[in-house]
């Protein structure tokens, strides 16, 4: 069933060779024939630009009112390439060994390898473009260091490179509105696919203003719609990112791969209060020029200056001396977690760690740092108060990106044969943990590099019979659709749809998130379901579903939520090993760091719905090794 595809030949040819072999739809022809991009984020606004360019007839989804709204606006802190323009030892191997590496051996070498290829088209593509990435003082591009390297291969504007990524993709994506090769649909939810005769053949939507139920039919889906990490509640995603098109995908017959797969990322501003709804991301490149400290002693209350210097334990730098601050994500975020478990985390509520510029200002100069890092700074000091360029800043892990998705072959082709998947709602590239200003890389190789060669080879390798949205397949899904709409507006009970996500997300976080046991993912297993039950009995929905109704809108959100928290604890249960940020209590080294089962694990879950209360069933990728060999990670 898993039929990953990975061209033959050794690793460096294999994209090439692929490429070479795959078949070509001639210009006249393509107009012929119909793409839905699902998403207007980096990924899909990436593909779906490139596709209409190429002459597709494309149109492309998204439930924000412009592209420009996509989640990956908030991306802050770069774009890995391997251009080695620093010199310091950097290749595309490296970035791919570091990937693998990174990912504690969970992703598939040939899709990682030809990441790490197509980084170095990105950087030109979004160059040319006239992405304004920040350049040293001669006119270079300039790039700086993320965790888990210790080359500096990350481009960047200033704090805001997603949002700079996003309007270069965006303005392509414009160019072909104007030039009417791709239609936008703004403010219209896709809730269910089309499977005819095996094949993904349309989508189900909701006009979100008002209430229109809608079908359309197309010859190729595409699927960019994000990640998950919502399902936690508090994340550092943008409110409204769900996970409703690929789970809608996943029952329909897409295997979902490695669901339990989540990134807890070290440096979030911590939570303040019980009714906070968002967590806010200070970026990773801070850690560039932060240094990471608590107090040597428990329970210290002394403000951070008044705490001298030889009583402070920068725990990271005495750890992982190799990588000191810069270690990857997953280890960085259990280190944070171990100090404030021995009492030694700092703030209100004990649950927060330092990162300190006092050494940087002084090394560098304020006006140096301000130009770095300036509007982090700044958006530190609105959502706390403080002035981080005096005082340290506080910072303590959350949920920030979820590695899983719907499984893709190397064509980014799903289960679902005609329904492909990008950027951050695929499971591809970046095993068990990501690295930083990886995931804007993979977005847009796959928008803008991936996808628009592997889609014409299915088309021109597909004999697809006409079809339009009189076929009864369609009047089903979407009669289906809104069946579910009535049923959630029909309860009348009496609770909100934000009390039923934060109960869940709750139950996750504590255990399924930073560290899981076989005891807590038993616990919360035992838990969704009677919380899921009474969701469909006691939710309270105020409106109807013939106008904008956000109430309706986040309770069909959460009861995709609630099935798929399920599957991410039992997949995390399955999983009896430790790697990158899937950390299981009974699986550490006598030092305490995650420990990994090759013998066991080896491989990619992918998991197949059987109908709601029915176990899922668990198909294997197995994953090989055959150019970064299998190592126990180690940062030290
Ligand atoms: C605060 C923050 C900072 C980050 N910083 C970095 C960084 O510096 N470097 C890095 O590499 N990564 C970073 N990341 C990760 C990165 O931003 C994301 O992984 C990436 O932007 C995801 O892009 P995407 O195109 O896959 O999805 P998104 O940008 O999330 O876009 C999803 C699109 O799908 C649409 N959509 C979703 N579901 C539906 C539906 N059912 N119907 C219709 N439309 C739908 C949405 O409207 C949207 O247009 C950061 C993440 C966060 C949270």
């Amino acid at each position: 069933m898993l039929e990953s595809k990975i061209p033959s030949g050794p690793i460096e040819q294999q994209w090439d060779k692929c490429r070479f072999e795959m078949k070509l739809v001639n210009p006249a022809n393509r107009r012929k024939h119909s793409v839905i991009v699902v998403g207007a984020g980096l990924a899909g606004a990436a593909a779906a630009a490139t596709l209409g360019q190429q002459g597709y007839h494309v149109r492309c989804f998204s439930y924000h009112d412009t592209p420009r709204r996509a989640h990956s606006i908030a991306a802050q802190g770069g774009i890995n390439a391997a251009k080695n323009y620093r010199n310091d030892g950097d290749s595309i191997f490296r970035l791919f060994y570091d990937t693998v590496k990174g990912g504690d051996f969970r992703a598939r070498e040939a899709n990682v390898y030809r990441l790490a290829q197509v980084s170095v088209n990105i950087i030109d593509q979004c160059v040319a473009q006239g992405v304004p990435f920040a350049r040293e003082y001669g006119g270079l591009l300039d790039t700086r260091s993320f965790g888990g390297v210790q080359v500096q291969r990350t481009f960047y504007a200033r704090g805001q490179t997603g949002q700079q990524l996003l309007l270069g993709a965006y303005q392509a994506l414009e160019e072909q509105i104007a030039a009417s090769t791709v239609t936008m649909h703004t403010r219209t939810e896709v809730l269910d696919i089309v499977v005819i005769e095996g094949r993904a053949r349309g989508i189900v939507t909701r006009h979100l203003a008002t209430g229109r139920i809608e079908c359309h039919a197309a010859d190729v889906i595409v699927f960019a719609t994000g990640g998950y990490g919502n399902v936690f509640y508090l994340s550092t995603n943008a409110k409204a990112s769900n996970a409703t098109a690929i789970w809608r995908a996943h029952r329909r017959g897409a295997l979902f791969g490695n669901p339990c797969f989540t990134q807890i990322h070290p440096t979030c501003i911590p939570k303040s209060s019980e009714h906070q709804s968002k967590l806010t991301l200070m970026s990773e490149s801070l850690r560039n020029d932060g240094r990471v400290w608590v107090p040597k002693a428990k329970n210290d209350t002394r403000a951070a200056n008044d705490i001298p210097e030889n009583q402070r334990d920068y725990y990271l730098e005495r750890r992982y001396p190799s990588f000191g601050n810069l270690v990857p994500r997953d280890v960085a975020s259990r280190a944070a977690k171990e100090v404030c478990d021995e009492g030694r985390g700092v703030g209100p509520s004990g649950q927060g760690v330092y990162l300190d510029f006092a050494d940087a200002i002084s090394r560098l100069g304020l006006d140096n740092v301000k130009e770095k890092y300036g509007n982090l700074f700044d958006m530190y000091e609105e959502i706390t108060g403080d002035n981080a360029y005096n005082v340290p800043m506080r910072i303590f892990p959350a949920v920030h990106y979820t590695m899983g998705g719907l499984w893709v072959d190397y064509h980014l082709m799903t289960t679902i044969p005609g329904l492909f998947a990008g950027g951050e709602a695929n499971f591809s590239d970046h095993g068990a943990n990501r690295l930083g200003a990886s995931a804007l890389m993979q977005g847009l190789a796959d928008g803008y590099f991936v996808l628009p060669s592997t889609i014409p080879h299915y088309i021109a390798s597909t004999s697809l019979e006409k079809v339009d949205t009189s076929h009864p397949a369609f009047s089903d899904a979407k009669a289906g659709v809104a069946q579910r709409l009535q049923t959630l507006l029909s309860i009348k009970g009496g609770r909100t749809p934000d009390s039923f996500h934060k109960e869940l997300g709750n139950l996750m976080w504590e255990n399924c998130g930073m560290a899981r046991s076989e005891q807590s993912l038993r616990y919360a297993l035992s838990k969704i379901p009677a919380l899921r039950d009474e969701f469909w009995k006691n939710l309270r929905i105020v409106g109807s579903g013939e106008e904008l109704n956000q109430s309706l809108e986040k309770a069909n959100r959460i009861s995709d939520f609630l099935e798929l928290g399920e599957l991410m604890c039992l997949d995390a249960l399955h999983r009896a090993e430790s790697c990158g940020g899937h950390f299981r209590l009974e699986s550490q080294t006598s030092d305490g760091e995650a420990r990994r089962d090759d013998e066991n694990f080896a491989f990619v879950s992918a998991w197949e719905w059987a109908g709601l209360g029915r176990d899922p069933i668990l198909h294997k990728e197995a994953l090989t090794f055959d150019y970064v060999h299998l190592t126990q990670r180690s940062y030290k």
